[in-house]
């Protein structure tokens, strides 16, 4: 085949959530039964093609294959799995006799009904996203079972695009997926690749007929080695699927993505492949010492699409232009996709100009690329202003006031070890078990209480001005009054306010903290129809006042039972947030725990004896290669232990991570030195119970034993085996009984009756140990 020609300019995938949320609207009124399939198809027809015209406008090209035609209505392992088949045993009866699957079906997979629990959903890279993980064993029955993907690139043919369709590729989407439930002992959902293959290749073939002349395989596994499988199988495997599909007869050119990383030793592999082209990313990895690429087009992935800087232009051009000394044909590119960013910063009015100024967003990035693509073709002079405006933004940014703050920087420079520790652990147990008085098995939940439409309706009005700071804490504190009187009537031991006042973890603090800005629709997709909006952390870090004290004593006046105050870690404020790119992230998170550890202080001499500090990201931002890894859990744990070990003995720190897999960082948790961690179990179905019985861990342990994250409510009997689970690999001293995460995504109805199933699985539990 010849190869048609690769565009200079590209991006891995863009937004695809819309940038006023539309497409969230549309499918969370499709799940009310507000609108039918066809109108939400239609919605997202219209979303895809406003997208389309808009990377146009910003210039990529109309009919050139720069253009991804990325689209999903909620995850894109999901979609990988649908389109090959792969659907759950106990979904087994959605797919229809031809073996397909219709919408709703596809969204029972991904949010579960009835006694069928949802697929599993797990982080995506080292990034703020989170994938529904496939169930794969030796019964799945690979087919093409959708058309979608063939149906979107005709779609776009129709509109007078020729786009490049992306799907994950074969390798990553094994290695992403777990055996399925009936699988035997020792199954590994890869050794499945060459059933699969073939459905790969017939998708290919498809795509060509509808005109596609490119298409993109992701395979961001490559890059990273935290994967289980032996390395040398991953490469041997990838060798073999792209051996197989780069055979396929009437298909067309393969680009293959690895973002989030280097390639490494994956690298040499692809060379050798008959493949068309290769993605680098050249932002976390840098130049490979060694290409051999041939005549494959060498992407090259220099725009950041993790982070919201404008960067430096002119660097990533000198990138690009070193790549290409090696003799290979070089394309401009973003690093990973884009969805990891918000769409545009001419969208935010409010946001500092200078701030903006050092800004890209998605938007903005797509016109880097533009620019990039035409330094390559026209020669570097051709871009010249560009590259000088963007030079002087940068220099304009690191010279601002506020970027670096005196006092900040000299209290950082005057910690030692004892600012890091908090002394023995059986002083504390003793001091906390006097101070509490807690029973055995102690319930709690982890924060935050159902948002709803009230409580975010008052916070919209008082950001607004529409009603006084008096009216607004008279309406928070009511229903932190109500949550309290609820939490006493199901039996809770350890109580929460609730959270009402907090928009978002982050965020919250992020707005009563200096350093930061907040968006007004930087809204980036966390995981199905759920969008956060991470803050901006442009400069040094300081408290200027108090920020949950109020709340919590108050909560503290209402009830005779402890209240826990509740704080978000300097870790999961940095990995939620965009962050600076100018300074070592350790300093950064520690120029954030002092704020913490000043405002714990503030609660504990305020009487509040049980303070948690959320840490629910420290797995996440753990680097994909293991050599990274040592020196980021030690400034991370450390900057935690900072945060906390002010307090006295008698105070009872606790933490909690929803998602962590807590085996890979287990040691890590241990070192928090939390005096009780509570963590995602329920929707693992209590895997974690087997990692602390092989660990040394000795402290407080909360494994959920509620799935917040489907509004499906536990059954008594179904609590009570997964408390039963808990007590037989962890001494029953150190158990918690608590819900995976916060409630606040819930309605109330299933929370009330979840809560109260809880506690009656607590008490019966209790009652027979
Ligand atoms: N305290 C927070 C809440 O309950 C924790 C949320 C989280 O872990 N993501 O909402
Ligand atoms: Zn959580």
């Amino acid at each position: 085949m010849t190869t048609p020609a690769f565009p200079t300019g590209t991006i891995l995938g863009y937004p695809r959530i819309g940038r006023r949320r539309e497409l969230k609207k549309a499918v969370e009124a499709f799940w009310a039964g507000r609108i039918t399939a066809d109108e939400l198809e239609t919605a997202a027809a219209e979303l895809r093609a406003a997208t389309r015209e808009r990377l146009a406008s910003l210039g990529l090209g109309r009919t050139d294959s720069s253009i991804p035609e990325a689209f999903s209505y909620y995850d894109q392992v999901l979609d990988a799995a649908v389109t090959v088949g792969a659907v759950p045993t106990r979904f087994a009866d959605l797919v229809a006799a031809d073996g397909t699957i219709d919408l709703a079906g596809y969204f029972t997979i991904a949010r579960g009904e009835g006694d069928r629990v949802p697929a599993e959903m797990t982080k995506w890279f080292d990034s703020n996203y989170h994938y529904l993980v496939p169930e794969i064993g030796p019964e799945t029955d690979f087919h093409l079972a959708s058309d979608r993907l063939v149906r979107e690139v005709a779609e776009a043919t129709v509109a007078g695009f020729r786009t490049r369709p992306v799907i994950v590729g074969p390798v990553t989407f094994l290695l992403l997926s777990k055996p399925s439930e009936g699988a035997p002992e020792g199954f590994r959902p890869l050794d499945r690749l060459d059933d699969l293959l073939p459905v790969y290749a017939e998708l290919l073939a498809a795509l060509t007929a509808v005109g596609a002349e490119w298409v993109q395989l992701d395979e961001p596994a490559l890059v990273s080695e935290s994967i289980e499988v032996d390395r040398a199988e991953v490469l041997s495997a990838t060798a073999r699927a792209y051996a197989l599909l780069g055979a396929v007869p009437a298909r067309p050119a393969l680009f293959v993505a690895a973002p989030y990383g280097s390639l490494d030793d994956a690298l040499p592999v692809l060379e050798a492949a008959p493949i068309e082209a290769i993605g680098l990313d050249l932002v976390r990895g840098g130049i490979p010492s060694e290409l051999n690429a041939g005549d494959k087009v060498l992407v090259g992935g220099v725009i950041d699409g993790h982070n919201i800087w404008r960067g430096d232009l002119a660097k990533a051009l000198d990138t690009l232009e070193s790549l290409r000394a090696s003799g290979a044909t070089v394309a401009a590119s973003t690093s990973t996709s884009l969805f990891h960013t918000p769409h545009d910063v001419a969208d935010e009015p409010l946001l500092d100009a200078r701030l903006v100024s050092w800004l890209a967003f998605a938007d903005q990035k797509v016109g880097q690329v533009a620019t990039l693509a035409r330094a390559l073709d026209e020669g570097r002079e051709s871009v010249a202003a560009e590259l000088d405006a963007a030079s002087a933004a940068l220099a304009d940014r690191l010279a601002a006031p506020g970027v670096r703050d005196g006092a900040v920087r000299a209290r950082a420079a005057e910690l030692t070890e004892a600012d890091f520790s908090r002394g023995d652990y059986a002083t504390r147990a003793a001091a906390q078990e006097e101070a509490l008085h807690l029973p055995a098995l102690p319930t709690t939940t982890i924060g935050s209480f159902p948002q709803t439409g009230d409580i975010r309706r008052e916070r919209a009005r008082f950001a607004k001005g529409e009603i006084t700071e008096g009216e607004y804490v008279g309406a928070m504190q009511d229903e932190i009054k109500r949550v309290v009187e609820l939490q006493e009537e199901i039996g809770l031991d350890v109580l929460v306010h609730g959270e009402p006042e907090r928009n978002d973890m982050v965020q919250y603090f992020a707005e009563n903290l200096d350093g930061f800005a907040v968006t007004q629709n930087g809204w980036v997709q966390s995981y199905g129809s759920r969008c956060t909006r991470p803050s901006i952390l442009w400069g040094d870090v300081s408290r200027p006042a108090p920020i949950t004290v109020g709340w919590s004593s108050y909560t503290q006046s209402l009830t005779s039972k402890p209240v826990k105050g509740m704080l978000t870690g300097p870790v999961t404020i940095l990995a939620w947030s965009f962050v600076r790119d100018d300074q070592p992230l350790a300093d950064t998170a520690n120029q954030v725990a002092l704020a913490l550890r000043d405002e714990i202080a503030d609660l504990e001499a305020a009487g509040i004896g049980i303070i948690q500090v959320d840490e629910p990201a420290l797995r996440e931002l753990l680097p994909l290669k293991k050599a990274d890894q040592p020196a980021y859990l030690d400034w991370s744990v450390g900057s935690f232990r900072l945060a906390t070990a002010g307090v006295a003995p008698k105070t009872q720190i606790h933490t909690h991570l929803c998602y962590s897999e807590f085996g890979v960082v287990i040691d890590a948790i241990d070192k928090l030195d939390a005096d009780v961690t509570s963590i995602e179990a329920a929707r693992s179905k209590m895997e974690v119970v087997d990692d602390i019985k092989r660990s040394a861990f000795g402290r407080g342990i909360g494994p959920g034993v509620y799935d917040i994250h489907s509004p499906r409510v536990p059954s008594v009997a179904e609590v009570t085996s997964l408390i039963e689970t808990a007590l037989a690999g962890i001494p029953e001293r150190q158990v918690w009984v608590n819900p995976d995460c916060g409630l606040k995504t819930r309605g109330y109805t299933e929370t009330v009756e979840s809560l109260r199933n809880v506690l009656a699985a607590t008490r019966a539990v209790r009652a027979k140990v």
